[in-house]
């Protein structure tokens, strides 16, 4: 059995809608994905009944944007209940916030010297969608800016750069609480070397469950100190690509096998 369990749509800035992305997964012979947006569940629905009759299982996810201190870190939330309140009271909130945030960044482009305009930023969000930095990247590309979206997050949006503004609406703890509320399991998402040891005893004691270890590029070294770590602590350990479209390559070619997250598809009932 194979798996990808952190993917994303146009529901957040992932380029295929949510049915397209079940299709690829389809294609690409995954039997269990996760949609797993920024700070959206807007995707969820859509994703499970492309699903539904296939043979393929959408596990409902969300990846929440938190800051501790001056540290960003994503929690994803796994087998959330989509129409859960609290969290979509979250969800209305953070949209705002993100909207509210991406003018500001604009504003420091502005400062920066780099004028793009609003509406164009707007254009590259569409609609409904949870908005977020790759839209800018994108309209900074359209205008001429930069060459590419990797550019646009070294020269100026990425964290600890000039134009960079964090969503800041939770914390760690805040999203843990949110994800048990709504039924599911949290998970930190690729934590970095040095985040890891100093930073895990704190966010096992706020109520977090499990730690994002098998990734595309990470050495075999490396996934497996993350998870002798996370097993330390006594969390469970999942894996998944971080997909955003076909344009980042295709989906499938990274995959995670069922054995070593068996602890994670049994919460599941899988
Ligand atoms: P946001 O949720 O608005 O903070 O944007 C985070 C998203 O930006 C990530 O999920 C990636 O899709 C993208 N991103 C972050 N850093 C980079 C980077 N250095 N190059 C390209 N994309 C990035
Ligand atoms: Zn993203
Ligand atoms: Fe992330
Ligand atoms: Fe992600």
């Amino acid at each position: 059995m194979d798996l990808d369990l952190h993917l994303h749509s146009s529901a957040s800035d992932g380029s295929l809608d949510p049915e397209a992305v079940v299709e690829a997964a389809l294609q690409a012979r995954l039997d269990v994905i996760s949609l797993t947006d920024h700070d959206t569940v807007a995707g969820v629905p859509a994703a499970l009944s492309a699903a539904h009759g296939e043979n393929i299982t959408v596990i409902p996810g969300i990846e929440i944007s938190t800051s501790l201190d001056d540290v960003e870190l994503h929690i994803l939330g796994y087998f959330v209940d989509p129409t859960n309140a609290a969290l979509l009271a979250h969800t209305g909130k953070a949209s705002a916030r993100r909207e509210d945030r991406l003018r500001e960044m604009v504003v420091r482009l502005a400062d920066a010297g780099v004028e793009v305009p609003i509406e164009l930023v707007w254009e590259f969000v569409g609609r409904g969608a949870s908005p977020g930095r790759p839209h800018l990247a994108r309209a900074l590309v359209q205008i001429g800016a930069v060459d590419t979206v990797p550019e646009a997050f070294d020269r100026f949006i990425g964290n600890d750069h000039p134009a960079y503004v964090p969503t800041r609406l939770l914390d760690p703890e805040g999203a843990c609480h949110l994800i048990r509320e709504a039924g599911g399991v949290s998970v930190w998402a690729h934590p970095q070397d040095r985040q890891l040891e100093p930073l895990l005893p704190g966010l096992v004691e706020v109520g977090l469950d499990g730690v994002e270890v098998f990734r595309p590029w990470l050495s075999r070294d490396r996934m497996g100190r993350i998870e002798a770590a996370a097993r330390r602590h006594g969390l469970i350990v999942t894996g998944g690509s971080d997909w955003h479209g076909p344009e980042g390559g295709p989906l499938g070619e990274f995959r995670v096998h069922a054995g070593p997250v068996a602890e994670f598809l049994a919460i599941g009932g899988m």
